[in-house]
């Protein structure tokens, strides 16, 4: 099987077995000039490029592929991919059309989350909750053993529920949605409004030495012991929690999965979650509910995807 996980500047693009297993992988850049419009014909000459180098071709059996946005899993199309410019876009039928082989899409934050439980931390549970935390907050809700798409494919979008109605404009066009404040931009920006109110902190004397600042820094700031950043930390891991429990509640899941980039922060991060969960969730919900960092990293993605094509296959 083919897994492609098409992201804002590297689609990532890997032959897996039908154990999951990736048997060779590699990225390529996105274009995102002229709308997305060459990303599929840069695929399929990548992959064509490749078979031509690879021997063993006779088990590609079909394609799936992992898009940024809202997506019909039925008809293939992708309603809209802001990243990478597409709307109404048919992205199964062009890519079908090249390959001659079936092609099945899906959003790439709930093929993450097919893929973590098929593979990773999920454990082939029923219900799942995978969080992503990376340039934006996608996430992806394994229900009763099906994933949750929604009548238009607007299903889980947790990053775009509004946590603060007075904050930051989101790419979505509203104010304040979670993805401008649990995000690595959203914890940034929080942390630059912090440095202006506190020059003197650790954070203001990092900034002002390297003159920029990630996510990663304003954790370690805060692990090394300064107020200013563990504020920025606490205030975003109090409102994740509330936010993560709040879904909880209606999903009800065996097992919350967070990802992302902003997730290398590891356990320092996974207790502070915690923490906020068991202050806003139901004891109920929360005791039966594993909360864990994801362990396919990169790869979820088109491990996903090639769990779609698996699925649909079989
Ligand atoms: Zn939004």
């Amino acid at each position: 099987m083919i897994g492609i996980d098409i992201g804002g500047t590297t689609i990532k693009i890997g032959f897996i077995n039908h154990d999951g297993k990736i048997l060779y992988k590699w990225e390529i850049p996105t274009n995102i000039g002229n709308q997305g419009d060459s990303i599929v014909d840069d695929i399929w000459a990548s992959i064509t490029d490749r078979l031509s180098k690879q021997k063993n071709e006779s088990e590609i059996i079909g394609i799936g592929v992992g898009a940024p946005g809202f997506v019909n899993q039925q008809t293939g199309i992708v309603y809209e991919a802001v990243n990478i410019g597409w709307k109404n876009f048919n992205l199964r039928d062009e890519l079908q059309r090249l390959s001659n082989l079936p092609v099945f899409i899906g959003n790439d934050a709930n093929l993450a989350a097919l893929a973590e439980n098929w593979k990773g931390s999920g454990n082939q549970s029923k219900d799942v909750m995978l969080i992503t935390l990376g340039t934006g907050v996608g996430s992806g809700i394994i229900a009763n053993g099906d994933i949750l798409n929604g009548t238009n494919g607007t299903a889980a979008e947790i990053g775009h529920i509004i946590a603060d109605p007075n904050g930051y404009p989101c790419n979505c066009g509203r104010v304040g949605c979670l993805d401008t404040i649990a995000s690595a931009t959203g914890i940034v920006r929080q942390a630059m409004d912090k440095i202006a109110e506190h020059p003197n902190s650790a954070l203001a004397s990092h900034y002002q030495k390297h003159g920029k600042l990630e996510a990663k820094d304003v954790f370690n700031l805060a692990q090394d012991g300064d107020i200013t950043s563990e504020s920025v930390i606490n205030r975003t891991t109090d409102i994740l929690g509330f936010m993560i429990g709040s879904a909880a509640t209606i999903i009800n899941p065996s097992q919350i999965i967070i990802g992302g980039g902003v997730s290398k922060a590891g356990e320092p991060l996974l207790e502070k979650i915690k923490k906020s969960l068991r202050k806003y969730t139901l004891p109920r919900i929360n005791d039966c509910c594993e909360v864990k960092l994801s362990q396919l990293g990169n790869d979820a993605g088109i491990i996903g995807a090639a769990y779609l094509v698996k699925s649909n296959l079989n």
